[in-house]
């Protein structure tokens, strides 16, 4: 893929338009729309592609994987409540435009990728973006031990179940979301823990996304 980090007034114009979209489909969380509106999506794509890059829609990017939707991203995002400061873990990379949405919130991103080409992808094409996160190649099934505590942990790929190893690596007050169900569809789930052993967990609507894939996993 050829890169331009190109920001015209046509992707400008069209990133406005998808934050109208997303305010109409239920995203109320202005910070988040905001910074929805801030990350230039067509970076993440070949220029070929670039009128694809700001309709609502997950799209290839090769070995497999996509960009996710900006709704779930957006979707995911305001389930977090990103406070400035907050150590978030993510798991799943995939292109980085999610990570670039949390670090946008003001968040310190952790993030996970077990593909290891997607991994060298992102590490190397996001720092030209101006987006700094810490990049790990590996299971984020079961978290990064090393850098736990964190605020918020945020699962981009379908799990079967909700990784305890997860649980114990938030912080007292974290959040997690996480999207559970089978190959086919998926809960997006809250659990936030309230104490030392006790966790509040919400089901909310169903998503389809890839699975999540290893030791606490698919
Ligand atoms: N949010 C990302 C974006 O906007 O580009 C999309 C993530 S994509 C839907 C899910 C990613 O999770 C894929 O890149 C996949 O390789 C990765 N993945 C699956 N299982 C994983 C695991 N156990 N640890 C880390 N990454 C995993």
């Amino acid at each position: 893929m050829a890169y331009k980090f190109i920001d015209n007034y046509r992707e400008r114009g069209a990133r406005k338009k998808l934050v109208v979209l997303l305010r109409e489909r239920g995203i109320a969380d202005e910070r988040v729309l905001k910074a929805i509106g801030k990350v230039p999506r067509h970076f993440f794509f070949d220029e070929t592609f670039w009128n694809q890059a700001y309709k609502d829609i997950a799209f290839p990017i090769g070995d497999g994987q996509t960009i996710s939707q900006p709704y779930t991203v957006a979707y995911q995002t305001e389930l977090l409540h990103i406070q400035k400061g907050d150590v978030v873990l993510e798991i799943g990379t995939g292109s980085g435009y999610q990570t670039c949405i949390l670090m946008e919130l003001g968040a310190t991103v952790y993030t996970i990728e077990r593909q290891p080409s997607i991994y060298s992808h992102t590490l190397k094409v996001l720092p030209g973006m101006g987006y700094k996160a810490n990049f790990f190649l590996g299971d984020g099934s079961k978290g990064i031990e090393k850098h736990a505590p964190y605020d918020k942990i945020i699962v981009t790929a379908g799990a079967p179940f909700v990784p305890e190893i997860l649980l114990k690596q938030l912080k007292i007050g974290g959040i997690l979301v996480i999207p559970v169900g089978d190959e086919k569809s998926q809960k997006m789930i809250t659990v936030i823990r309230v104490s030392e052993n006790d966790y509040d967990k919400i089901e909310l609507d169903t998503f389809r996304f890839v699975p999540l894939v290893g030791d606490q996993a698919w």
